[in-house]
């Protein structure tokens, strides 16, 4: 049996939606991809042991997508199971006294929304992120103020793909759970259900043009008039440039190929000029690599997953 028909076979009891062969650039911030087998967006947590029935039963591969504001699919497409995390786990609240609950597939600037109108400080350091309270963790997102792990308490996980039963289990934040842009306690199977996030009683007004002012900044250094999946690259370690200095050292800025450019106005962007294939992104990403090793020894490594 194929994949698609096991699917119509749940296909009565499930309440989100269900889609075939669909075209994953729809999916990306990218605006870049070839087609997925299936695209599931849960709605409940049974559509989610529907969902992790079939993966056990059929061995399918998978993959998670939170909002897609860091990936890069491939124009081959993927011959699996996408998995989106947009319409279970949004809630967000104060469950106890300096400590918010939020779902996984909540937005980032619905957070910073809600953290405006209630004085939750602590989270501006997170402004400009596009991304889910899902992939912020599995990303350990962040910028130069700080990262998902000055906030984060705990997190709420389950394992797909591996046993028939469900566990919701719910892991305390250790000290060496994170890195920079790298989560040490997740792996490939764990979809993530909410996040505890500790916040700090703050004047809203305070909150709020904290959050504004970082958002014109952003406006003003990042090119966010394209699609993009920010910065593409980490910033390397043993020397002092960040990322983009290398690439402007290299004299890479500008630099197009296919539908695909370094951005002019923040040389760590790539862009997507319109038509780009992931194998213009792709091209470039060596690029940048091949040339950062040879001529500076520098190595570069992806800040972007590319599927
Ligand atoms: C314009 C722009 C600016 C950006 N600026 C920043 C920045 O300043 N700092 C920064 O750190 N990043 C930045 N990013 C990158 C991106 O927003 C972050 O990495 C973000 O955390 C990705 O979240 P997402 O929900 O889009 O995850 P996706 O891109 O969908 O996925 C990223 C990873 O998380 C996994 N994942 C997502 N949700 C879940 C879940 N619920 N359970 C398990 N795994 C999951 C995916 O499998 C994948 O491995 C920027 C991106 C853009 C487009």
């Amino acid at each position: 049996m194929n994949l698609e028909s096991r699917f119509l076979e749940i296909k009565n009891q499930w309440r989100g939606s269900l889609e075939f062969n669909v075209n994953l650039s729809r999916y990306s911030y990218y605006q870049i991809g070839g087609p997925a087998a299936v695209l599931a967006t849960p709605k409940s947590f049974q559509d989610l042991e529907l969902l992790n029935a079939v993966l056990v039963d059929t061995g399918a591969p998978f993959f998670i997508l939170g909002w897609g504001s860091n990936l890069l699919f491939r124009d081959e497409g993927f011959a699996g199971v996408i998995i989106r995390m947009k319409q279970l786990f949004t809630e967000c609240e104060e469950r106890e006294a300096g400590l918010i609950h939020v779902g996984a597939s909540l937005g980032c600037s619905t957070l910073l929304r809600k953290a405006q109108e209630k004085g939750w400080g602590g989270l501006a350091h997170l402004t400009g992120i596009p991304g889910s309270v899902g992939g912020m963790v599995v990303m350990n997102a962040g910028t130069h103020l700080g990262e998902m792990k000055d906030a984060c308490v705990s997190v709420e996980r389950v394992r797909l793909g591996k046993l028939k039963l469900l566990e919701r289990e719910t892991l305390t934040v250790q000290p060496g759970d994170f890195s920079y842009r790298h989560n040490h306690f997740l792996n490939a199977h764990d979809l993530v259900l909410s996040a505890c996030l500790k916040i700090t009683p703050t004047d809203p007004s305070q909150v709020k043009s904290q959050i504004d002012d970082l958002y014109q900044r952003r406006k003003q250094t990042q090119p966010v008039e394209f699609p993009s999946c920010g910065s593409v690259f980490m910033n390397p370690q043993g020397t002092p440039l960040k990322a983009w200095q290398v690439i402007d050292q290299l004299g890479l800025r500008g630099t197009v190929a296919g539908g695909a450019q370094i951005s002019e106005k923040h040389s760590n962007f790539i862009i997507n000029r319109g038509s780009a294939k992931a194998a213009d992104v792709r091209k470039l990403i060596e690029l940048v690599k091949q040339k950062a090793q040879t001529e500076l020894g520098i190595l570069m490594k992806e800040e972007v997953k590319v599927l």
